[in-house]
């Protein structure tokens, strides 16, 4: 169908206005959102294909707006970092999530944890410090953090991420590729980057066992991070079926709802008291 077009008298339009309305709303409250404790941290866990054995949970950022309801993450943080706030959020995950580990080692889980950064953050000359200074400050250790950046939160400054992520790497933290295949950088570009792990994005797996070109691209994929000496990761394992394909062809980690969902951090311990491999 043709858009319809915008004529002189017909200035009134419902859908955008009221989108427009909504974003300007999400980005006011966005500052508050985290002091009046709206926003949370979901953890879902990636295993070991081989074991089974649970390695380690990504953190993912969640926001229950007052009078929206959920806001998916795709949209607020995208919103955030269009409107400068995504560094401010990205240190209250940090904060919230380093805190969540020291109750779990407190427990006597001591759990790793990969947290999600934008393209702001892989470029804040600060971060590398911030992150350092907050897992002392919580008595962790280094290894139980990890990164996961977007290509193309990378390649909007690609010269200035490396060293920002060679920082990083430098302190002791490892740096993941995520949705890897859907960004348009060049292989040698990547190859520059100081990462130890692929993650392949979940468009690519969640029809692994229908679409066979998906098949050339997991397996291609997977071969590719291995030559590359990197642990390649699958998201988006929703089947057994699936599971089993991405085993037969070497992927190293599984991540999906057949394992589980994203979860609060106090259902953790419950989940993992009856999850078997
Ligand atoms: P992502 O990093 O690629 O995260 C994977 C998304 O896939 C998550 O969506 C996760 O809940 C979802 N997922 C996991 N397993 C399955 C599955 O089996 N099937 C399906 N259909 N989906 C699955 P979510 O939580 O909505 O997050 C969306 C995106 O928002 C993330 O994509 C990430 O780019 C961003 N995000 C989330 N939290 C943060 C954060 O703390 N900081 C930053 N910078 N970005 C974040
Ligand atoms: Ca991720
Ligand atoms: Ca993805
Ligand atoms: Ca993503």
């Amino acid at each position: 169908t043709a858009r319809r077009q915008r004529s002189p008298w017909q200035c009134y339009q419902p859908g955008q206005d009221e989108q427009h309305f909504r974003q300007l709303t999400l980005i006011r409250d966005l500052q508050e959102a985290a002091r009046e404790s709206q926003l949370w941290m979901a953890y879902q866990p990636k295993i070991d294909a081989s074991t089974g054995r649970v390695c380690q949970f990504e953190a993912l950022m969640r926001w229950q707006h007052p009078s929206l309801g959920f806001i998916p993450p795709d949209e607020f943080i995208t919103l955030a970092e269009r409107s400068g706030n995504i560094r401010l959020l990205t240190r209250w995950m940090i904060d919230s999530v380093c805190h969540q580990l020291a109750e779990w080692r407190r427990a006597g889980q001591p759990h790793s944890v990969a947290i999600n950064l934008s393209a702001e953050d892989v470029i804040d000359p600060q971060l590398g410090q911030h992150l350092l200074s907050v897992l002392d400050h919580y008595g962790l250790d280094v290894e139980q953090l990890s990164l996961e950046v977007t290509e193309s939160a990378v390649m909007q400054d690609p010269a200035l991420a490396n060293r920002c992520l060679n920082e990083l790497r430098q302190a002791g933290l490892t740096v993941a590729i995520d949705d890897f295949g859907t960004g348009y950088s060049s292989l040698a570009q990547l190859k520059q980057l100081p990462v130890a792990a692929l993650k392949i994005d979940k468009s690519f797996v969640m029809s692994l066992d229908t679409q066979p070109d998906d098949v050339v691209i997991v397996r291609s994929t997977i071969e590719l991070g291995h030559r590359l000496g990197l642990r390649v990761i699958a998201e988006g394992v929703e089947t057994a079926a699936i599971a089993a394909m991405l085993c037969e062809f070497g992927c190293d980690e599984l991540q999906g709802y057949l394992i589980a969902k994203p979860l609060p951090g106090h259902e953790v311990a419950t989940w993992l008291a009856h999850y078997r491999p």
